[in-house]
């Protein structure tokens, strides 16, 4: 469940700043869906049908769907402070985000599994109950990621970076970050400089 925050930011990074000043989509058609979920099998552990999954249409729309719901309820999660800009002036109203989330969570019904290697402290994994469709399991899962994320404690570092350009949701590490990385902060830098200097 500890990777659940990385899954649920890294849907979410789906929507990126595309280096040249734009907006890229990862999952942008059904190819890129694929090709997403094949490179995170390490955070869609217990999630047998990853290895060879292969996307179709219906499961496409379902998991953009999941990701407009969690961007609508990260924007909520960051305020007072600005959403990400993405996709600030088409966001879902909250109700329907998390009618969303929980109805894609719902479709896959998952058992607790204790582990408990002797070297490491119990841990709990959630498992398939039933195998069902790959649309439904890998929606379900996402869902699940984000309301784990979302009801949990660090939900409070959740910031959206302002630097200029970044569309990116990041996890906070020190007080006063405001930054998703070093170079969003040296942009953002030179930014309020030239501000200054032209007023
Ligand atoms: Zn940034």
């Amino acid at each position: 469940m500890e990777l659940d925050r990385y899954l649920a930011l890294e849907l979410a990074s789906t929507i990126r700043h595309d280096g040249h000043g734009g907006v890229a989509d990862d999952l942008a058609d059904v190819a890129g869906l694929t090709s997403w979920v094949r490179d995170r099998l390490d955070l869609l552990d217990g999630w047998g049908g990853a290895r060879d999954f292969a996307a179709d249409e219906a499961c496409w729309a379902e998991v953009v769907a999941v990701r407009a719901a969690v961007r609508a309820l990260f924007a909520r999660a960051v305020r007072p402070g600005p959403p990400s800009p993405a996709d600030a002036r088409r966001l879902l109203p909250v109700d329907e985000a998390l009618a969303r989330v929980n109805a894609a969570a719902s479709g896959q019904p998952v058992v607790p599994r204790l582990d408990w290697p002797s070297s490491a402290a119990p841990s709990v994994r959630l498992l398939p109950a039933l195998q069902g469709e790959a649309a439904v399991e890998l929606s379900a899962r996402l869902a699940r990621a984000a309301i784990n994320f979302l009801a949990g404690p660090e939900r409070e570092r959740l910031r959206a970076c302002t630097a200029p350009r970044c569309v990116r949701y990041f996890l906070k590490d020190h007080g006063r970050q405001e930054w998703c990385k070093p170079s969003c902060g040296n942009r953002a830098r030179a930014a309020r400089h030239y501000q200054r200097h032209r007023q």
